[in-house]
């Protein structure tokens, strides 16, 4: 039994104050045993209007000090509450403790930073007489909230991803309805009230559930909507960019990201970049937006590399999400795990060679390690949203290199793996994506630095901490006769 009776959570919306229930409900499932480990309501867009309504009325009069006094705590309750916390993580994700752990850490920062940038006035002051048209006045500039933010999420990270919507928008005095996934609602309802408990006002955060036909269009149209803030893939994405007009947009999508290893390698460097490139596959059991999703290795260096990646796929204790020592859980659904194995075995039959699958049993997926790839494969062309390790032998040419992963749709994250400064330069260069780690996995980041996508990965607006801060809010400039 993975849950007991009674701790089963059926939760309710947090609607102005008001826990709200509704006959339908949406069930929340555990996807390594398949079974209800709770649920939400099945919400409708009259939820959601009511819920911008209140929010576009109440005007947050809270100080700075408050803001981040607020956000602080609520980093601290976090962390207070963190093997709370993780297990929900785990059971309505199916990731393993481990990475609920991770997250529940990364969450933590995302408030600590929200708390001191809640501090930081970062106006300006532009002296008027500096040219020959000069006058005695000076211009001054300040940010001001919006009316209402709509921000809807993805299943993957129920916890940090939900955080980097919400606390950006306490630190800067906003109201925002946040619609979390149906698949992974429970995780943000958990959060709410921590905050709430923290000291937030209630209209500055409302959370409505619901199936996407019901309630996602009011998410996207509502009146009193300033800005929607989406994190998902690019279908939904797109269909947002399409309906929501002149409304502010942020979206945050789909990746496909290279880690891109050189043929300028030791056998000691070559084993520090398989280590990088394992982790960075199955992190959060592959369901990262810039989970590593195909290994770029230059073909002179493959045959020394590949036999490392290996042997660190084959380490990975993947099983029972709740085991402590587990280090890869599961999928979000079986149909997930299945989707991905299928893509797999297409690309076997394109000419890959299947190095690695002991098995998947429902939504668990091993590391499976597949080599010589075709970098056309659908299996890394496009998003496989799970624990899978391509590998793709491309020339020692970086320019071609650069072509191959410039191939696809998505233009997310990278990392790279050289010794050369100039070469990791001209990749830095070349690589059409929002971010490159030379180093590193993609995903790496501090949750305060710029992080987002171009091509369909995204329309190029910034999160971290501090760019969402200035993206939720307008920029008042006035002006000041100085003599
Ligand atoms: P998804 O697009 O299926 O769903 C995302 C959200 O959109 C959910 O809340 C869902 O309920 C909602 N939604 C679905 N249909 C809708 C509609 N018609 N109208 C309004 N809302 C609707 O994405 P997902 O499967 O939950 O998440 C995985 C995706 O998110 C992956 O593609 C991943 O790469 C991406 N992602 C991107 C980032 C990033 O920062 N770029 C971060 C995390 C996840």
């Amino acid at each position: 039994m993975a849950v007991l009776k009674s701790e089963i959570r059926n939760e309710g919306m947090r609607i102005g104050g008001e826990i709200v229930f509704t006959d339908d409900v949406i069930p929340v499932h555990y996807p390594f045993t398949n079974e209800v480990v709770g649920s939400v309501p099945a919400g409708t867009a009259e939820h959601a209007k009511r819920a911008f309504e209140i929010a576009a009325n109440y005007t947050p009069k809270l100080s700075r000090y408050e803001r981040s006094q607020i956000l602080r705590r609520t980093g601290e309750l976090i962390g207070e509450r963190r093997d709370y916390l993780a297990r929900w993580l785990t059971l309505e994700l199916g990731i393993c403790h481990q990475h609920a752990i991770y997250e529940t850490k990364r969450a933590q920062d995302v408030y600590l930073f929200a708390a001191q940038q809640a501090l930081v006035d970062d106006g300006e002051i532009f002296s008027c007489d500096l040219t020959h048209n000069g006058k005695p006045r000076k211009i001054f500039t300040k940010r001001e909230p919006v009316r209402a933010i709509s921000a809807i999420t993805p299943f993957n990270h129920p916890l940090n991803m939900v955080s980097h919507k919400i606390a950006p928008s306490i630190a800067t005095n906003n109201c925002m309805v946040l619609k979390p996934t149906e698949l992974t609602p429970l995780t943000a309802i958990a959060l709410a009230d921590i905050l709430y408990e923290a000291g937030l006002p209630y209209e500055m955060l409302q959370i409505v559930t619901g199936w996407p036909k019901d309630i996602g269009e009011e998410m996207m149209v509502n009146e009193n909507i300033d800005i929607v803030t989406f994190t998902g893939g690019v279908p939904v994405g797109k269909l947002i960019a399409a309906k929501a007009g002149y409304k502010r947009l942020a979206l945050e999508l789909g990746g496909n990201d290279p880690f891109i290893v050189c043929n300028d390698l030791s056998d000691e460097d070559l084993e520090k970049a398989a280590t990088i490139a394992v982790a960075g596959a199955i992190g959060n059991s592959g369901q990262r937006c810039t989970a590593i999703k195909r290994i770029l290795v230059q073909e002179s260096v493959a045959d020394r590399f590949v036999p490392m990646v290996l042997a660190k796929a084959k380490a990975v204790k993947f099983g029972d999400p709740q085991d402590p020592e587990t280090e890869l859980g599961c999928v979000i659904h079986a149909e997930a795990a299945e989707l991905f194995e299928k893509r797999v075995f297409m690309a076997e039959k394109e000419g890959a060679k299947i190095l690695y699958h002991p098995g998947r049993q429902g939504a668990l997926l091993p590391p499976i390690v597949i080599d010589h790839v075709r970098h056309d494969s659908e299996l890394v062309m496009e998003e496989t949203f799970g624990p899978i390790v391509p590998i793709v032998r491309v020339p020692d040419d970086d320019t071609e290199v650069m072509r191959i992963s410039n191939s696809t749709n998505f233009g997310l994250s990278s990392g790279v793996c050289t010794n050369d400064l100039n070469r990791a330069i001209a990749y830095i260069n070349g690589l059409d994506v929002g971010t490159c780690n030379i180093w590193e996995q993609p995903g790496y980041r501090i949750e305060m630095s710029p992080f987002g996508g171009i091509k369909d990965s995204g329309n190029a607006v910034k999160e971290g901490v501090i760019e969402a801060m200035k993206f939720f809010t307008n920029v008042k400039t006035y002006s000041l006769p100085w003599p």
